[in-house]
């Protein structure tokens, strides 16, 4: 099989240029390199910022109305061709096709809300503040906002910004995962088909290279990313040290607590789902189980009868769970299990050499999980990005609750309960920025904002909902008085509202 190319979209068109450095793309069913991806170096970039520059300058014109249209009419397309970009994702970062519809869906729901835009961005206004003035607000568009988004969820993720980005007038340079790039190529190309201006949204691949110089470009206004938390603190303080706003989101570690009262069918049935999800690549993913005390050993029976009826195989063919992204990766999660068994944890059910429904060169790793797990194990304080769920056991709801607050992630969390008192004092007690009740993967809709706490996010913007329009808006605040014949006369004095 020869490899694609996947090159940048620069100013409504396919880059004609040629790459100094490329990345191997993979289907991770088959382990073969089924795509080269262009590295942008320090030109590419700028070429991608003059572009995008040239067109805020004329986007930011355009009437309200007609960005809607232009979100409207994507938002159509996107959703006729919701396969295409679904197999695209499959292809390159191995979830489940299920699985990748699913995140198009979530990710359209921003578009939906963006659509919105005219209604967000309406500012307020007073009369007669002071004798014959009046002050009104009005938000506007940053001028050229760049999107670093991670593997895990190639369409969804950049969805977060970029509607909101574009309805507020601003142009877009998105950087993607050099992992699995081509979804973010369909997007441009769906967004040019539904009548965006050139240069307003623009694709640049790579790595190191190319975000160092978003990061230090004088004319890129702001930096939303999302990926690993040493990533994000570093774009978050080399951005804002070139003045940038920045918003950038983090790893996670999230733990689900199951109180004794639970419903634990239910809560048996949310630990398979979201730990091993999209083979546990979701920042959202359940990784930690805390089970206060004496569930813990019914819970596990209920999650292990389960886990054994899961298929692990190719995404594409009605499977379970599909492979990891790469082999690094997965070689990495394999050696956090070689870890938890040295640390002393108890391996319930152990996923190396799966049994898999797919090609023996796949990057394969099955559902693991783990009992007896302490706080100390490196398997509970990393961040491992894979199918490996750990089941912590706890005496009580504050020994739970301590854990939970003690972690240094603070993305996202849930609890599992049938006490509606309890359920309450968690989301007031709980420090964590995203809480499920009785829901696992608590990612918020999209006219509310997605963020965590502590080192699960830097920067003090969530994305999308209300925050996500401030943050690609900047305020100003008119007070204007037009002639009548009172003038006031001289007066050095602080204006006073009269
Ligand atoms: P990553 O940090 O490796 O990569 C993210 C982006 O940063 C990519 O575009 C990548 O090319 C770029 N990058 C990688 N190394 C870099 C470097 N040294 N300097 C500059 N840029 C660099 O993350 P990933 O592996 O693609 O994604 C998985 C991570 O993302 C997990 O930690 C997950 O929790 C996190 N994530 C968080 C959220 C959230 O909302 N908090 C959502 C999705 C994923």
């Amino acid at each position: 099989m020869t490899a694609k190319r996947i090159t940048h979209f620069i100013n409504g068109e396919s880059w004609n240029g040629n790459a100094s450095r490329t990345g191997d793309v993979y289907n991770p069913a088959t382990g073969e390199v089924t795509g080269k991806v262009d590295f942008a170096d320090n030109a590419v970039v700028d070429q991608a910022v003059t572009a995008a520059s040239a067109a805020a300058k004329e986007w930011r014109k355009a009437s309200l109305a007609k960005r809607a249209q232009v979100l409207f009419a994507f938002r159509e397309i996107a959703n006729a061709r919701k396969e295409e970009l679904a197999r695209a994702i499959t292809a390159e970062h191995g979830k489940v096709f299920s699985d990748a519809l699913g995140e198009v869906t979530r990710g359209l729901e921003v578009v939906e809300f963006a659509c919105g835009i005219p209604h967000l961005l309406k500012g307020s206004y007073s009369e007669n503040v002071s004798t014959s003035i009046d002050v009104y607000s009005i938000r506007q568009p940053l001028g050229v906002c760049a999107i670093i988004s991670p593997f895990n969820f190639p369409a969804m993720v950049p969805m977060w910004f970029f509607p909101i980005a574009i309805g507020a007038g601003n142009a877009v340079i998105v950087k993607p995962s050099e992992k699995d790039p081509t979804s973010s190529i369909l997007t441009a190309q769906y967004l040019k088909e539904a009548g965006l201006p050139d240069g307003v949204f623009n694709v640049v691949h790579g790595d190191k290279v190319a975000v160092d110089r978003i990061l230090e470009h004088p004319e890129i206004a702001s930096v939303s990313f999302v990926g690993s938390t040493p990533i994000a603190k570093y774009i978050y303080e080399n951005g804002t040290k070139a003045g940038k706003r920045v918003q950038a989101l983090g790893g996670a570690k999230n733990h689900m607590l199951v109180l004794p009262d639970a419903d634990l069918d239910l809560a048996a049935d949310a630990a398979v789902n979201a730990g091993f999800g999209s083979a546990g690549e979701r920042c959202m993913a359940i990784s930690a189980l805390v089970a206060v005390e004496p569930v813990a050993d019914e819970l596990i029976k209920k999650i292990t009868e389960r886990m054994a009826k899961l298929k692990t195989g190719d995404g594409t063919k009605g499977s379970d769970m599909g492979p990891l992204v790469t082999a690094v990766h997965r070689d990495k999660v394999a050696s956090y299990i070689d870890a938890g068994v040295k640390e002393g944890a108890r391996l319930v059910v152990d996923g190396r050499n799966p049994q898999v429904d797919g090609a023996p060169n796949g990057f394969w790793l099955g559902p693991t999980l783990f009992d007896q797990v302490t706080p100390k194990m490196s398997i509970y304080v990393d961040e491992i990005f894979g199918p490996v769920l750990s089941v912590v056991r706890v005496k009580s709801y504050e020994e739970g609750l301590e854990l939970i607050n003690s972690h240094r992630y603070g993305n996202g969390t849930a609890i599992f309960t049938n006490d509606g008192g309890a359920a309450r004092r968690f989301q007031n007690e709980v420090n964590v920025g995203m809480i499920g009740i009785n829901v696992p993967i608590p990612v918020p809709t999209a006219y509310y904002s997605f963020g965590g706490w502590k080192s699960s996010l830097f920067g003090d913007t969530h994305a999308h909902g209300t925050e996500g329009v401030h943050f690609f808006t900047r305020g100003k605040v008119v007070t204007s008085r037009w002639l009548d014949p009172s003038h006031g006369g001289i007066n050095l004095g602080f204006p006073q509202n009269r």
